[in-house]
């Protein structure tokens, strides 16, 4: 018996835009299959995380999720349009206060940064409460080696613009950072390599919280914390490191795209 083939995967180029319209339904649908990860990863906790990335064309709007829809089904047009007021420019959902609040002031502070996500992800949550940063333990939490800083700091829902600020302030020039006692945020140049980072750290978190729950792991020493951080941690292999996730849930949730 025949079936319909299902197209396959082909080697990754990164992308290039003939028009700013074709740019941001990439990074909706980049944003789409980010948000079904994250639910496939059970990084959801009731109404809280989110995700956003600059317009490509207004660079002062901003595309997050909509207020209170799962991110198991967000598709790319389900996404709304935000100003730096945390007004809703495009979409009929509400947007999050904190959502706005703490993007907003991350992609003034990062000219550099397309995506942020943050979520309550149970192992950065928890982690989060020892008010530390992690250590280089494995090939892995390199990519995080000095490049994540400790938002220390805990005063509620992060609804006011001055600790949307602060956190930024905290963030600096760093790809990720931890929040204490609330959870994980991570930038990148793209929606990929900012949820891949995102996924890793939340992972990273996981193993070092094992780790030394069984026993007192060993560190890698500077040298090749660096060296591997100069392979690993590098915005390319973020982006790459997206590739095969986003590959893999388009095949299993393709409405996501629309
Ligand atoms: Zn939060």
């Amino acid at each position: 018996m025949s079936r319909t083939p299902v197209p396959r995967p082909t080697p990754h180029q990164f992308p290039r835009f003939d028009s700013v319209d074709e740019e941001r339904t990439h990074i909706k649908q980049r944003m789409a299959a980010a948000f079904r990860l994250f639910d496939r990863f059970g990084f959801n906790e009731g109404v809280a995380g989110h995700l956003t990335a600059r317009d490509p064309e207004h660079p002062e709007l901003f595309w997050v999720n909509p207020f209170g829809l799962s991110f198991g089904l967000i598709r790319a047009s389900d996404l709304i349009l935000c100003n730096h007021d945390g007004e809703v420019v495009e979409g009929d959902w509400p947007v999050n206060r904190a959502a706005f609040v703490i993007h907003s002031q991350v992609h003034q502070a990062r000219p550099d940064v397309q995506a942020a996500a943050h979520t309550h992800s149970p192992h950065g949550r928890a982690f989060s409460t020892l008010g530390r940063l992690l250590s280089p333990l494995t090939q892995d939490s390199c990519a995080f080696y000095r490049d994540h800083t400790l938002f220390d700091d805990f005063t509620g829902v992060v609804l006011d613009i001055e600790e949307g600020k602060r956190l930024a302030h905290a963030l600096g020039g760093a790809k990720a950072c931890i929040l204490r006692n609330h959870g994980l945020l991570t930038v990148g140049q793209s929606v990929d390599e900012a949820a891949w980072w995102f996924i890793t750290l939340e992972r990273t978190c996981h193993v070092q919280l094992m780790a030394e729950a069984a026993g007192t792991p060993i560190a890698i020493d500077d040298d090749n914390a660096a060296l591997t951080y100069s392979q690993v941690g590098i915005p390319v292999a973020g982006w790459f490191s997206f590739q095969p996730l986003y590959d893999k849930i388009v095949a299993d949730q393709p409405d996501l795209l629309d």
